[in-house]
């Protein structure tokens, strides 16, 4: 016991130290000195030579006026966006909340780190409830409130006794294991039981609460419930819970979104990522200018990569011993691989954007997706195509879907969501200008989660939604 805090807090220590300044910003020098060796060569060596007419320049005077000037207005609108994202903050928390006492327990926030971090704080939860095997109804409900906790323990116990139960062709009762690990994240022991406490005492039982009371080898059950290892089992993670919500590094409450950013030391609105080239955190308030920095990076690399690419080739099958400036050929290689970077961004983040999540939250429903194939694959063969639809079909209508109905920023349709981060007039989307639509501080929660942040059945749902 003793060791295990030792080590978590030494971990912590190390982990909880903000990244130099310098270090933190040493990406922005090399990403313009990039930017400065590109206009280097694509002017100097490419434009300039066919504007002055030179021999063995790659084009006429009209077509290097060309190049030049929408080369100048694709890199100037790139750099004023970048400029944007870089002075922009993206909103600290601190700014906006008073520092609070912790809760009564200290509990585990960031449940996006490391397994091994995971792991520690679960050595920690089974050294102080080391539950027995096979545990009671009441342990199996509170592994399941209490998502990561008892992922690893009972492994390979579980292991047999899913085994059996199959061959019978009866479930058992539902195994804590990997169950839970496709749901979102670690929950502070006291939150956990405090979830435990609130299903309780709440008035009309959930089908999902029932489904995770299972029968004993032996008992009977309702025909009516199905065992949880067959169902979709949502994260029960009470993520709207002052406790979740508590960072223990900066000693405040966090808005909802808001999340620990280790390298700059700070807890950051909405948090979505901790960007390297822009030197901090991607968040709520310069979202919007991340997206329009990658459009326009995107273009001005595709017009560089493009415009060296076509004359540098041709010339090489109609010049008899052409041979190409080894400057062109570094900047074609790195501008295809920064249009293939940016790409990926931007397809990623329009989808993210799109469904109102952020790269965190993205990965939350990625775990559960992960987690729904794996009791799919219990269910059906991989081949069984037409029952999984099936399935999911039934699953999706008891539930709505995951990542949409099942995700808790949804506001009901995509136009809004992208509105939420990129504002609802066109030139908002692609001019650096303006704010951010999004304060960082005030999201609706979709309607069809509890007031701690549970998502509910269908059937529990606000009558008009349905
Ligand atoms: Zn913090
Ligand atoms: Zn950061």
């Amino acid at each position: 016991m003793g060791i295990v805090e030792e080590a978590m807090e030494k971990r912590e220590a190390r982990r909880s130290k903000p990244q130099p300044w310098i270090v933190r910003k040493l990406a922005i020098f090399i990403t313009l000195g990039i930017i400065g060796y590109a206009w280097y060569v694509y002017v100097g060596r490419l434009c300039v030579p066919m504007i002055r007419r030179d021999t063995g320049a790659l084009g006429t005077r009209g077509l290097g006026i060309g190049f030049l000037v929408v080369f100048c207005i694709l890199g100037l609108v790139m750099i004023w966006a970048y400029e944007k994202v870089v002075f922009t903050s993206p909103g600290l928390a601190k700014d906006h909340v008073q520092k609070s006492s912790a809760p009564a327990t200290r509990g585990y926030q960031t449940w996006w780190d490391t397994e091994s971090e995971a792991e520690l704080a679960q050595a920690r939860f089974n050294a102080s409830s080391n539950p027995p095997q096979p545990p009671p109804p009441a342990e199996i409900k509170r592994s399941r409130d209490g998502s990561r906790p008892h992922h690893h323990h009972p492994r390979r116990s579980t292991d047999h006794q899913r085994r059996p139960s199959q061959q019978n062709g009866h479930h058992s009762r539902a195994p804590s294991g990997d169950e839970n690990a496709g749901t979102t994240d670690a929950l502070p022991p006291v939150a956990a039981a405090r979830a435990n406490a609130t299903t309780h005492h709440r008035p009309p039982p959930q089908p999902q609460d029932q489904s995770h009371i299972q029968p004993l080898p032996g008992t009977s059950n309702a025909p009516s419930q199905k065992p949880m290892m067959y169902t979709r089992a949502p994260s029960k993670t009470p993520i709207l819970l002052p406790e979740y919500r508590y960072c223990y590094r900066d000693g405040f409450q966090k808005p909802s979104r808001a999340h620990h950013c280790r390298a700059c030391g700070t807890c950051v609105l909405k948090y979505d990522h901790h960007c390297p080239w822009v030197g901090q955190c991607i968040g709520a308030r310069n979202h919007r200018f991340f997206l329009i920095f990658v459009i326009w990076a995107l273009l001005f690399c595709l017009w560089t990569f493009a415009t060296l690419v076509g004359p540098n080739a041709h010339a090489s099958i109609v010049r008899p011993n052409y041979e190409v400036d080894g400057q062109h050929v570094a900047i074609i290689v790195l501008s295809g691989f920064f249009a293939v970077f940016t790409v990926a961004l931007l397809v990623t983040h329009v989808i993210m954007i799109c469904s109102n999540m952020t790269t965190v939250e993205q990965l939350a429903v990625r775990r559960m997706r992960e987690r729904e194939e794996r009791v799919l694959g219990r269910l059906h063969a991989r081949w069984e195509l037409r029952a999984r639809r099936a399935t999911l079909k039934e699953w999706n209508a008891e539930w709505g879907r995951i990542g949409k109905e099942g995700h808790i920023w949804w506001l009901g349709s995509a136009r809004k969501n992208w509105d939420a981060t990129m504002g609802d007039k066109v030139w908002m989307w692609f001019l650096p200008i303006g704010k951010s639509p999004d304060d960082g501080l005030n999201y609706v929660v979709n309607p069809r989660f509890d007031a701690e942040g549970r998502w509910l059945p269908r059937s529990e749902w606000p009558k008009e939604l349905r």
